[in-house]
């Protein structure tokens, strides 16, 4: 005979309001479960991100996927009359995130999860005022804010003098200092513009040789049904391998190794082409480290170079990435993180999202290690709702 299954106040509770978060419910919701989502909307993109920042996907891979396919970006432009541009502003993207939390209704409560434990049928969540909420599956979807990459020579640095690309730095403040930013991706190049633009003098140094432009063989897009059989809507990887990462189904069954290259190649860091004018008067050093950094009497930084030469400059802006690493998410108890299968930091994911502890899902950036690199952007909430929501109704 089972064992009497405790009750509980939801089906599903979801961690994380972000793009993943709101999608899942949407989709959970139209199977008839009843799911409470915890965390602010869109509070990654709205905080953290630079302000005047512009997505770096096209716009079909910057639809957040419902059942319906009724709140797509385009219709939030339409209903609210907001015209539709390209690049996507992130103040657009962020208010039209917003826009579809209010179509989910009062599923949302935009407190934090503050703990999770196992409990008897299910999960119990603590949240940020101490209240608690119950669920038989638990789904995180809270992103990779807490995954920072920090190369450990600036940590003796005051956060005065280095900030990580995406901590919610206002780059305005910076405008009449000497940047240094470090990376070679588009947070890093993306920050260095608009720094620029904002008045700074910047430099970018990079250890790659050369920087890489997105979409750079721009002829391979207008090549009309070739086209289509080279790159998929979602717009992730170059030519040939966005076939294959649009199916993350078939990327799961691929050997780890095999899985790897893909994702490391499709996700490597690049730019948008549309940033190449606006870094026209930037400084940039390519296939360079920085061996050394430290504080100047108080007042800016100094940089030592692998070539030798220095740097002093104001401020150090960090565009060096993030590694998914589920022991830096504070809310998963030390004894619930001991029980997750995990492989370099990442849960090891089977059908449906399930981590090794039975009704435990991770969605998003988490997930990209074991379906693909698709998991790391938008384009790929209408996989994983589709996956998490059939694999929970069955
Ligand atoms: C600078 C930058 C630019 C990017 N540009 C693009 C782009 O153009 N296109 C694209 O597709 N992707 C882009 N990305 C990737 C982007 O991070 C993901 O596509 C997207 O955020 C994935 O959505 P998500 O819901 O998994 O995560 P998030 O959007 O990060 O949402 C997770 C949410 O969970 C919340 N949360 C965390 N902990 C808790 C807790 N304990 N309790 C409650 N809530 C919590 C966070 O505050 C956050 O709001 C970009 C990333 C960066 C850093």
């Amino acid at each position: 005979m089972k064992p009497p299954v405790a009750s509980v106040d939801f089906d599903v509770i979801v961690v994380g309001a972000g793009p993943y978060g709101l999608s899942a419910a949407a989709y959970l919701e139209s199977r008839g479960f009843v799911v409470r989502v915890f965390g602010e909307p869109m509070a990654f993109w709205d905080r953290t991100m630079p302000a005047g920042m512009l997505l770096r996907s096209q716009r079909p891979a910057s639809t957040i996927a419902d059942p319906r396919g009724a709140w797509t970006l385009d219709a939030y432009e339409r209903a609210t009359g907001t015209p539709a541009q390209a690049p996507l502003p992130l103040s657009t993207f962020v208010s039209y995130g917003r826009w579809f939390r209010e179509r989910l209704g009062d599923v949302i409560d935009p407190r934090t999860v503050a703990g999770v434990l196992r409990r008897e049928g299910g999960f119990e969540v603590t949240l940020a005022d101490h209240a608690r909420a119950s669920s038989r599956r638990l789904v995180v979807a809270t992103g990779i804010g807490a995954f920072q990459q920090r190369p450990a020579m600036f940590d003796r640095l005051s956060p005065e003098v280095v900030s990580h690309c995406w901590a919610g730095r206002d780059l305005r403040e910076l405008a009449a200092a000497r940047v240094a930013v470090i990376g070679a991706g588009q947070s890093a190049l993306e920050s260095a513009a608009l720094l620029r633009e904002h008045g700074a003098r910047v430099e970018i140094i990079a250890r790659s040789r050369k920087l890489r432009w997105i979409g750079a063989h721009k002829w391979l897009h207008h090549l009309g049904p070739l086209s289509a059989m080279l790159y998929s809507r979602h717009d992730v990887g170059h030519a040939g391998l966005s076939r294959l990462v649009a199916y993350p189904n078939v990327i799961a069954r691929l050997p780890l190794a095999l899985r790897d290259r893909i994702r490391l190649r499709a996700i490597r860091p690049a730019g948008a082409l549309w940033l190449v004018p606006r870094l026209a008067d930037v400084q940039i050093s390519t296939g360079r480290t920085v061996n050394e950094a430290a504080m100047l009497n108080g007042h800016g930084v100094r940089l030592r170079l692998d070539d030798g030469t220095e740097r002093v400059v104001d401020h150090v802006l960090l565009g060096t990435g993030y590694r998914v690493d589920l022991a830096r998410y504070e809310f998963l108890s030390p004894d619930l993180l001991r029980q997750i299968r995990r492989l370099d930091g990442a849960p090891v994911l089977t059908a449906g999202f399930s981590s090794s502890v039975s009704g435990l899902h991770f969605i998003g950036a988490t997930a990209a290690r074991s379906y693909g690199p698709l998991l790391c952007f938008v384009a790929g909430t209408q996989f994983a709702s589709r996956h998490l929501t059939a694999h929970c109704a069955a």
